[in-house]
């Protein structure tokens, strides 16, 4: 496809200015530029085509299904969106005195006291701007709590080895040494490698529950006793609690602090980077060690972003929970795990999972066997769904699994959607042994089939040069 620039054609207009109502000067000469800015010049359909083009090459969740584990890629209701782009929201200063944006506190206060009540937590900020962020404030609250304790000793937080990468990531940057424990056979936390892990160093222990093989650990109570007892505490990292929303709480399982990813389970669309948030929920006694933000109380920690953080993603996360309401959130929850377990129930047959037993919102299949039979990897299945219209699911994620896929329904999709993608694995299935060459060199029907990826990610073409 040709850029906006390759498609100019000189002289061509579609920009209509109003007369100029004031009275024109020459800029100085020092000011003014030396040759014309080199613009694309076009008429309104080049450009109308051109952009719509360019949507069509893109999958979104309005153009199909988009099962992406761990990443929550549910729809979001157009009535979040029409709220965020209210103008008294929209176009609020960041440093408008308190009692000119009373409105704009009202909903940072209300969705603060619901968030909190999902999450059995006492406080909140919604400074992190990313799940990421979250974790790195959440870490910082327990790295202040200990140091205000004078408990210097404690260097370590422990991590277990199906945790997401920002998990270690955000350790790391603390400045803690991270202790990675295996998981057990179940997929679940192994409790005497936590055991044998926990001591007078220990800061914390960071966690999701359901984890990231899409299993809700059933120990968990015991696990955050024992984190307690050895003096550390229990990050939760929220990423998955749209499986769990509205029915249990990570209060009640034992974490003292929590992000929860706006972004994913409130109905901010994202995956292209957009903004997020990570709101940083903490338990009273961490209160103190909040960053404090204009609009805001908070306690006197470090401040981890300019302002409030992204204010119309809470605007959005506030919508999504009025208009689900107490029956709906939890109802959202149960039908994204009912969903799960649909799936998989009718992929089974075929390809296998990863842990076969009852998922939460999401699961993971583990297609080491039929690379083995059939030649064709995890990779190459998930090259083949985008010629049948469906984004491809998470791939080599947890690391725990080999040949990974994970797959993440979300609540807003339907039985007859959920039957067409597992006819699809089927097919993929059958035509892996009849015809691997097939799905070894899939995709065959878009744009760009096979980047390099390593080229595609370390050196990507993003800038044209004029001539
Ligand atoms: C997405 C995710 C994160 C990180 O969140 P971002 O908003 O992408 O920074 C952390 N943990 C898990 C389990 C996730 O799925």
């Amino acid at each position: 496809m040709k850029l906006l620039f390759e498609k100019s054609v000189q002289g061509r207009r579609c920009a209509i200015l109003p007369t100029c109502d004031v009275p024109e000067t020459a800029l100085p000469e020092r000011f003014a530029r030396q040759a014309a800015p080199k613009l694309p010049e076009l008429s309104e359909t080049d450009i109308s085509r051109h952009y719509t083009a360019l949507c069509g090459q893109v999958h979104g969740v309005n153009s199909g299904f988009y099962p992406l584990g761990s990443c929550t890629m549910k729809y979001n209701p157009r009535i979040d969106e029409e709220m965020a782009a209210l103008p008294g929201f929209a176009d609020i200063h960041p440093l408008s005195p308190a009692h000119a944006a009373a409105g704009c506190r009202e909903v940072l206060g209300t969705a603060k006291q619901y968030l909190c009540q999902i999450a059995g937590m006492d406080d909140m900020t919604f400074q992190p701007a990313a799940g990421a962020h979250g974790e790195f404030t959440g870490v910082l609250l327990i790295k202040q709590y200990h140091d205000s304790r004078g408990d210097k000793g404690r260097t370590k937080i422990i991590v277990p080895d199906s945790a997401h990468g920002t998990n270690p990531a955000t350790a790391a940057m603390c400045g803690y040494e991270v202790v990675n424990i295996a998981s057990a056979p179940d997929g679940c936390v192994d409790l005497d490698a936590l055991r044998g892990a926990l001591g007078a160093d220990t800061a914390g222990l960071m966690l999701t529950n359901p984890n990231t093989v899409g299993l809700f650990d059933e120990n968990i109570l015991e696990i955050t006793r024992l984190v307690h007892e050895a003096g550390g505490l229990c990050y939760y990292d929220g990423a998955n609690l749209n499986a769990v929303m509205g029915v249990v709480r990570p209060g009640d399982m034992g974490f003292d602090c929590i992000h929860m990813n706006l972004h994913k389970t409130f109905a901010t669309p994202h995956g292209g980077g957009g903004p997020g948030a990570g709101a940083v929920g903490c338990k009273a006694f961490l209160r103190d060690f909040l960053p404090r933000s204009a609009l805001m109380e908070g306690g006197n920690g470090i401040q981890v972003r300019s302002f409030g953080g992204n204010f119309l993603v809470v605007v959005r996360a506030l919508t999504y929970l009025l208009t689900l309401g107490r029956e709906g959130i939890p109802e959202a929850a149960q039908n994204a795990v009912l969903n799960a377990n649909y799936l998989m129930s009718q992929i089974k047959g075929s390809f296998a999972p990863a842990y076969d037993r009852v998922c939460m919102h999401e699961f993971v299949l583990d297609l080491s066997a039929f690379k083995k039979e059939a030649g064709v990897s995890a990779l190459d299945v998930a090259k083949a769904l985008i010629d049948y219209g469906m984004h491809p699911p998470t791939m080599y994620f947890p690391l725990i699994v080999h040949e990974a896929l994970m797959l993440e329904p979300t609540e807003t999709e339907d039985k007859e959607t959920l039957d067409g993608a597992a006819a699809v694995f089927r097919t993929l299935y059958e035509q892996g042994h009849s015809d691997p060459a097939a799905l070894q060199t899939a995709p065959h029907h878009t744009p760009i089939g096979r980047p390099d990826e390593v080229q595609a990610a370390r050196h990507p073409v993003v800038r044209w040069e004029a001539t």
